[in-house]
């Protein structure tokens, strides 16, 4: 039910495989600044722009007002899994993973 830009992000985000100041660092890429553009609290790490993010966990809470579900448990990984392992229909699980994708999209579309 996911875009496909949407999967793709998520596809990147569970390899560790975007682009963020960390990975940077490790490719030996030149930057002036660091840390998250976010909140600016820490290295802008994947699991930090993901998990631990204060921007990221507004977001994920202001969307779980809005669905009415709490599936945000860990990284990427657990809440695939948490959405895998609810007795919920096909459909529920398709919708709550959709949101979750998008919502990592667009905070990566944010950080850009
Ligand atoms: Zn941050």
């Amino acid at each position: 039910m996911a875009l496909p830009r949407h999967r793709f992000l998520v596809w990147l985000a569970v390899h560790a495989r975007l682009l963020t100041q960390e990975m940077k660092m490790r490719l030996h890429i030149q930057d002036d600044e660091n840390d998250c553009c976010l909140c600016d609290e820490q290295v802008e790490t994947n699991s930090h722009l993901f998990e631990h993010c204060r921007w990221t966990k507004k977001l994920w809470l202001e969307i779980q007002k809005w669905t009415g579900v709490s599936v945000y448990a860990g990284g990427i990984q657990q809440v695939l899994k948490n959405i895998k392992k609810k007795h919920w229909r096909k459909f529920q699980k398709e919708v709550i993973a959709a949101c979750y994708g998008a919502m990592l999209y667009h905070t990566w579309h944010a950080r850009n």
